[in-house]
């Protein structure tokens, strides 16, 4: 069995070494890229998302390098995301022999755990167990080091240096044989990019990055949007995490301690009163948060044509209306060129940049 499975920013080194771990063989993938997406665009449905197009493409750069066994997920729900696995099955066998496993969003952690047993037959099912535990344990401790770059990198004088530093702790935490070395990595790490902070500097105007999962997940996707704001001098909160959904997929999920929809929902209110599929709810709950927490600004990034996502559109405007805050509307398909998006993000940071100024004189 090779295995290949699709690209989720930092998702993969750690869920490759627990394959390898485990004994199983995977082909690994190159990072997501221009090719990916060509590949992945011309063998999906034009009207198809662009998260389905990226997975697709490099599932098919798996498959080109040997791989003969795909993984991939599927969840319920209503937005598209509950056909990619059905599609994928179909478009990805036309003239080959492979074998298909679709992981299950809604259980996770049996899909994964009997996945596992099957793929790894000389693992004991302890072994299994203890594996995902520290998946989701790496998964968790990449959720933090990258907020902590998202808030030392606009403080320090060289922002590149905490960026740097933030990508060698993630190689270091994914490669990570146990639980106590994740913990000790993940301090080092974080400490050390707080000493690059400068002392007695501005506190950093504050941004909210919401929108769809994949997106928001998949810095080739959204162009490296958290980085380019840091550079520029501004914190960038994310609110979605891959550590922080797969711990509530999978353990919180399965003892019955995570109600997505009545959760965000709560949040969302009065603003968004239904649940609309995708992230669309946790879309404007996180921005209504962010514009009641003295947040500068809110940049609202999907894929062209997502659903959830367009209705949620309509929400945040209303919000940032009736807070004050500038937002930023990001749609990204394939076509979306990164010097645009740059442009536009410079233009929202000078944007938001001079309100502050006005409201410090
Ligand atoms: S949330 Fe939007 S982009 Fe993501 S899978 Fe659903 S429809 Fe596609």
């Amino acid at each position: 069995m090779r295995v290949t499975y699709a690209h989720m920013g930092y998702m993969n080194a750690p869920v490759r070494h627990m394959l390898e771990s485990l004994a199983v063989e995977v082909v690994a993938t190159p990072p997501v890229s221009e090719r990916t997406m060509e590949l992945g665009t011309r063998y999906s449905p034009e009207g198809a998302c662009l998260p389905y197009k990226i997975s697709t493409g490099t599932l098919l750069e798996g498959l080109d390098s040997g791989a003969d066994t795909v993984v991939t997920m599927c969840g319920a729900g209503k937005c598209r995301f509950g056909f990619y696995g059905t599609v994928q099955k179909i478009v990805l066998a036309r003239g080959r022999k492979i074998a298909f496993h679709t992981l299950d969003t809604e259980r996770l952690l049996t899909d994964l755990y009997r996945f596992l047993r099957q793929a790894a037959p000389a693992a004991g099912r302890l072994a299994v167990a203890k594996h995902i535990a520290l998946v989701i344990k790496k998964l968790r401790a990449l959720d933090a080091l990258n907020d902590a770059k998202n808030f030392y990198a606009p403080r320090a004088a060289n922002p590149q240096r905490v960026i740097d530093t933030c990508d060698y702790g993630a190689g270091e935490i994914a490669g990570s044989d146990d639980f106590a070395e994740v913990n000790s990595c993940r301090e080092l790490v974080t400490e050390t990019m707080r000493s690059y902070c400068r002392a007695g500097a501005h506190p950093p105007p504050k941004v909210a990055l919401v929108g769809e999962f994949y997106l928001l997940l998949e810095p080739y996707a959204n162009r490296w949007i958290e980085n380019a704001l840091v550079r520029q001098g501004v914190e960038v909160k994310r609110f979605v995490h891959t550590g922080g959904w797969a711990y509530a997929k999978t353990l919180l999920q399965f003892f019955g301690f995570f109600d997505e929809e009545r959760e965000y929902l709560a949040q969302a209110r009065p603003y968004l009163n239904h649940h609309v599929g995708g992230e669309g709810l946790k879309s404007v709950g996180t921005a209504l948060w962010s514009a009641r927490h003295g947040y500068d600004g809110i940049i609202h990034i999907f894929p062209f044509g997502c659903m959830p996502e367009v209705v949620a559109r309509y929400a945040l405007k209303n919000v940032a209306a009736d807070y004050g805050l500038p937002l930023l509307t990001l749609s990204i398909d394939e076509h979306a060129s990164e010097v645009g998006l740059a442009t536009r993000l410079e233009a929202f940071v000078d944007c938001i940049k001079r309100k502050n100024q006005g409201s410090r004189l």
